[in-house]
C-alpha cells in the first residue's frame, strides 16, 4: 500500500489513507454517518434553527466524510464506499440526484439544493417527521412532508419516492460527483454507492390522484436513462466499481418486479463500459430468487451471509465464471463481535472454490445500522465490551478475516477472538438457570385468560362501571422540556432521588387532577418518570445493557440508542406499581397501568444472537407477566401493553409471516394472561393497518385495543369491521402529531362512522396516541373537546 497522510483540520489529528489501486480483498458496503458525538445530527439542526450557514453544514459534512474514509482506509479496507454519507436519507438523495420532486414543493430549475431536500423531508412548515418520536411514522404534519417509512425491517426510516404519470427523471444532483471527486482529492479511488433501480421503484409509492392506476414500471426505461448518465460520468471521472444496491432481492418479488430486473439491468451493465458493477442484497435469504440475482449482468455480487449461511453452496453453484462473490459476513445489523471460527468455515468453503481474486470479505451489510465505535464507551462493563464490535471494529473484523483467511494474520487473534465468544456462551450473565427452568415449565394454558372474552366483558364492566364510549388517553402527557430537565438533572446528581420524586409526585397529581376535572373515565397517570417506553423498562430489567454512546440514526436527524439485550431477561423487582399505586390514590376513577409490551421491547433494542428472537421474547413475556400480576394486586382494574411495534416485526417474506405472529401473538399472551377476568387488559397500536393481520390480532386477545384512524378517516378500521373483530376498540379520533385542536363535531362524526360499523358497546373514545410530544395548552382544549363528545355520543341513541 502507498500511504497518504491527511491532516484533520480541526483536531489536528492525522490518518493514513490507502490507495485503493491494489488487488481487493475486503469492502465496506456503508458507514454511519452522524459521526461519533452526532456532529451531524447537531450540525444539520443548527443548520435549521438559523444558527449557523449552509457553508458550515456543507462543511461539517465534508469534514466527517473525510474522518470516514480515512477510518476506514486506516483499518486496512481495501474497497471503500462514497455517497453513503447523507444529510438525511440515501433514497432522498438518489429522487435528488434523478430530479424526482413532486410538483406540491414548486419547484422549477437546473439544480436541487439542499433547502429543497430538507423541504422534501420536512414540509413546508419544517415539522414534517420531527414532531413525531414515539416510533409513529408515515407522512403526518400539515405541511406534506414526503412520506416516510421502515427501511426493510431496520429501525432506519427512508423517505418514499413519488410517482405520478407525468414524472420525467433528469440528471439534476451531483452529489455522487461531488464525493467522488472529494475522495479521489483525498488520494482515494472510492467506490459510488446507488441504489438499484428495481429498489428505487419497487419502494417508492404512486401520488396520482388523476391517474391512480397508473403503473410505475412505465417509469423504468426513462428511469434506466439516468442511471447510465450516472454511470457514463463516474467512468469518466475514473471510478473502477460501482455499487448498485438491490435488497429487494431479499422480497417476495413479483413478475413486474422480475422483469423489470432484467431490463434494467442488461442496460445498466453496457453504460460504462469500463465500470465494474457490484450488485448488492442483502438482510435476507435470496431464496427462489437467487439465480435470477447471479444471473445480472455485474462483474462482482454481494450476499448477506449472516442471514443465509445456508445459501452459501447454491451461491457457489450459480456464479458466473469469473465473477466475484463479496461474502457478507461481519454482521451489520448487531452489535456483537464475530465468531471467527464460524465465519472462516464460510470462507475457506468459498476459497475453496474460488481463487483469491474472486472472494471479497465484507459486513453483510451497509454498518448504517449500528453504533459508530466502541472507543466511545468508556463506561462499559470490560467483560461485555469484550463481546461486542460496533462499526469500527466491524471493519477491523472484516480485516482480520480476511488476513486470517490468507494466513497473513497476527498469531493469536482467532484464539484471542475465540476467547471471547467463549466467554459469552458460558457466562451465568447470558444463561440464567432460574429463568430457563422457569420458561421450561410455562404451558400453553399459561397464555391464554381463565375466561372467553364475552364472560370477561360482563365482569369487566360491572367492576369498572364506565358509562357508554368510554374516554381514555394512551398514556403519556406532555414531556415539556421541564420534565426532561429534571430528570436530566436528577441524573447528573444536581437533584436527589427524593427531590425528582417529588416533582414527579406533583407532575402525576396536577395530570390525574386535571384529567377528574374535566370528567376522563378511564384516568392514566401521564408517564412523567419516563425518558422512552422501551428504556425505562430495559433499565430495571436485567439482562440489559444501555451505552453511552451507541447512536443509531432513526431518520433524518433523530437518532436512537437501542438497549443490547446481552443476557437472560428477569425482573428483579416491580417497575412501575408505585407509580400507578400513587396515582391511583388521587381519584376514584380506575387508573389505568401502562407497560410495554415483549414484542415491542424487542424489536427496539439490539438482540442477542446466540438464540432465537422468539426465545428471549418469551423471556421479557414474563417479567412483563410479573408485573402485570403485581400491579392487578396492587389494586390496577386496568392494564395496558403497548405493543406498536408487533406490525414491524413481520418477516420480509411472506411464508415466515405466520410463525411469526405465532409466537408474537403468543408472548404478548403470555404477559397479558396473569391476571383475573375482570382485570381489563388493554393494547395499543399506532397504526391501523390491520387487513395482513387481522386474525392474529384478535388472536392477542386484548379486551380493548386502542389504534391510529384519525388521520384515515376511520376507513382503516374496515379491517376490524370486515373480520367481526369480537372485543372492545378505541380507534382514535384525534391525530396526535399536530398541536391542530380538533372540534366536537369532527370528532363526533368520526366516531358516527365508527358506530355504524361497530357495536356501540364496544367503543372507545380516546386520541391516536400518546400525548408527550404535544403541549399542556392543545391538550387540555383537545381532550375537553373529546369528553364532550362521548358525552354527545351517549345522549343519541
Ligand atoms: N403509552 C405510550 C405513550 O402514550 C404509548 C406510545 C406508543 O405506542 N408509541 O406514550
Ligand atoms: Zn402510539
Amino acid at each position: 500500500h502507498k500511504t497518504l497522510w491527511i491532516v484533520n483540520a480541526d483536531s489536528g489529528d492525522s490518518y493514513p489513507v490507502a490507495m485503493s489501486d491494489n488487488i481487493i480483498h475486503t469492502h465496506n458496503l456503508g458507514y454511519p454517518r452522524i459521526g461519533e458525538q452526532r456532529e451531524l445530527k447537531k450540525a444539520t439542526e443548527a443548520f435549521w434553527h438559523g444558527k449557523i450557514s449552509p457553508q458550515e453544514l456543507e462543511a461539517t459534512g465534508r469534514r466527517l466524510r473525510r474522518d470516514h474514509w480515512a477510518k476506514q482506509s486506516a483499518a486496512g479496507i481495501d474497497l471503500i464506499p462514497c455517497n453513503d454519507f447523507s444529510f438525511y436519507d440515501q433514497m432522498l438523495d438518489f429522487s435528488c440526484l434523478i430530479g424526482n420532486v413532486p410538483p406540491r414543493f414548486g419547484w422549477s430549475g437546473d439544480s436541487i439544493d439542499l433547502d429543497t431536500l430538507f423541504l422534501m423531508a420536512r414540509g413546508s412548515r419544517g415539522e414534517g417527521h420531527e414532531s413525531c418520536t414515539q416510533g409513529c411514522t408515515g407522512g403526518h404534519g400539515a405541511a406534506f412532508a414526503c412520506e416516510m417509512t421502515k427501511w426493510f425491517d431496520t429501525n432506519y426510516h427512508y423517505i418514499v419516492p413519488e410517482f405520478r404519470a407525468d414524472t420525467q427523471f433528469r440528471l439534476l444532483g451531483s452529489k455522487v460527483f461531488h464525493e467522488f471527486e472529494e475522495a479521489k482529492a483525498l488520494g482515494l479511488r472510492a467506490k459510488p454507492v446507488l441504489p438499484g433501480p428495481v429498489t428505487y421503484l419497487s419502494l417508492g409509492k404512486v401520488q396520482d390522484s388523476q391517474h391512480p392506476d397508473f403503473d410505475r414500471w412505465s417509469l423504468l426505461d426513462g428511469l434506466v436513462s439516468v442511471y447510465e448518465q450516472i454511470l457514463r460520468r463516474l467512468a469518466a471521472q475514473g471510478a473502477e466499481w460501482v455499487q448498485i444496491d438491490e435488497p429487494v432481492f431479499a422480497l417476495d418479488l413479483s413478475p413486474h418486479q422480475r422483469d423489470a430486473v432484467v431490463d434494467a439491468w442488461r442496460r445498466l451493465a453496457a453504460a460504462a463500459p469500463g465500470l465494474k458493477i457490484i450488485v448488492a442484497s442483502y438482510f435476507g435469504p435470496l431464496r427462489e430468487n437467487l439465480p435470477l440475482f447471479l444471473s445480472l449482468p455485474a462483474q462482482a455480487f454481494h450476499c448477506d451471509f449472516v442471514r443465509a449461511p445456508e445459501e452459501l453452496d447454491a451461491v457457489l453453484d450459480h456464479l458466473p465464471q469469473d465473477k466475484i462473490l463479496s461474502l457478507g459476513v461481519v454482521d451489520g445489523r448487531n452489535i456483537w463481535k464475530n465468531d471467527f471460527a464460524k465465519s472462516l468455515t464460510l470462507l475457506t468453503a468459498a476459497r475453496a472454490k474460488l481463487d483469491a481474486r474472486r472472494l471479497w470479505v465484507a459486513p453483510s451489510c451497509s454498518l448504517l445500522h449500528v453504533p459508530v465505535t466502541l472507543a466511545s464507551e468508556p463506561a462499559l462493563d470490560a467483560q461485555i465490551e469484550n463481546w461486542l464490535a460496533f462499526a469500527d471494529e466491524k471493519l477491523k473484523e472484516v480485516v482480520t478475516l480476511s488476513a486470517l483467511l490468507r494466513g497473513t494474520a497476527r498469531s493469536g487473534v482467532l484464539e484471542e477472538n475465540q476467547d471471547a465468544i467463549h466467554s459469552r456462551a458460558t457466562s451465568r450473565r447470558t444463561h440464567n438457570p432460574e429463568v430457563r427452568a422457569r420458561l421450561a415449565l410455562v404451558t400453553d394454558g399459561d397464555a391464554r385468560r381463565r375466561s372467553p372474552f364475552a364472560q370477561r366483558q360482563l365482569l369487566q364492566q360491572s367492576r369498572l362501571g364506565l358509562p357508554e364510549f368510554p374516554t381514555t388517553t394512551i398514556g403519556s402527557f406532555p414531556q415539556t422540556a421541564e420534565v426532561r430537565s429534571m430528570r436530566a438533572r436528577w441524573k447528573k446528581g444536581e437533584l436527589t432521588t427524593a427531590e425528582y420524586e417529588v416533582y414527579l409526585e406533583n407532575e402525576t397529581r396536577a395530570c390525574v387532577a386535571f384529567q377528574d376535572e374535566i370528567g376522563l373515565d378511564m384516568p392514566v397517570h401521564g408517564e412523567f418518570e419516563r425518558n422512552d417506553m422501551v428504556e425505562y423498562f430495559g433499565e430495571q430489567l436485567d439482562g440489559f445493557l444501555f451505552t453511552a454512546n451507541g447512536w443509531v440514526q432513526s431518520y433524518g436527524t433523530r437518532c436512537v440508542k437501542p438497549p443490547v439485550i446481552y443476557g437472560d431477561v428477569s425482573r428483579p423487582a416491580p417497575m412501575t406499581v408505585r407509580w400507578a399505586q400513587f396515582a391511583q390514590s388521587l381519584t376514584p376513577r380506575p387508573m389505568k397501568g401502562m407497560l410495554t409490551g415483549p414484542v415491542t421491547i424487542l424489536q427496539w433494542s439490539f438482540v442477542r444472537d446466540d438464540q432465537p428472537r422468539s426465545e428471549t421474547t418469551r423471556q421479557i413475556a414474563l417479567a412483563i407477566r410479573d408485573e402485570v400480576v403485581d400491579l392487578e394486586a396492587a389494586g390496577i382494574a386496568a392494564i395496558q401493553i403497548d405493543e406498536p411495534a408487533i406490525r414491524e416485526g413481520l418477516p420480509l417474506r411472506r411464508a415466515d409471516w405466520a410463525q411469526y405472529l405465532d409466537w408474537a401473538v403468543t408472548a404478548f399472551r403470555l404477559s397479558a394472561s396473569g391476571v383475573r377476568d375482570d382485570t381489563q387488559i388493554h393494547t395499543h397500536m399506532c397504526y391501523s393497518e390491520f387487513n395482513d393481520i387481522i386474525a392474529a390480532i384478535a388472536d392477542m386477545d386484548a379486551d380493548v385495543i386502542t389504534i391510529e384512524t384519525s388521520r384515515s378517516n376511520m376507513e382503516l378500521l374496515g379491517a376490524f369491521v370486515d373480520f367481526r373483530y369480537p372485543n372492545e376498540i378505541g380507534p382514535g379520533v384525534y391525530d396526535i402529531h399536530s398541536p391542530r385542536v380538533p372540534s366536537v363535531s369532527e370528532m363526533e362524526n368520526l366516531m358516527r362512522k365508527a358506530e355504524a360499523v361497530i357495536p356501540r358497546r364496544n367503543l372507545w373514545v380516546n386520541p391516536d396516541c400518546g400525548l408527550k410530544t404535544r403541549g399542556w395548552p392543545e391538550v387540555k382544549t383537545s381532550l375537553i373537546h373529546m369528553v364532550q363528545t362521548a358525552k354527545k355520543l351517549r345522549a343519541t341513541q
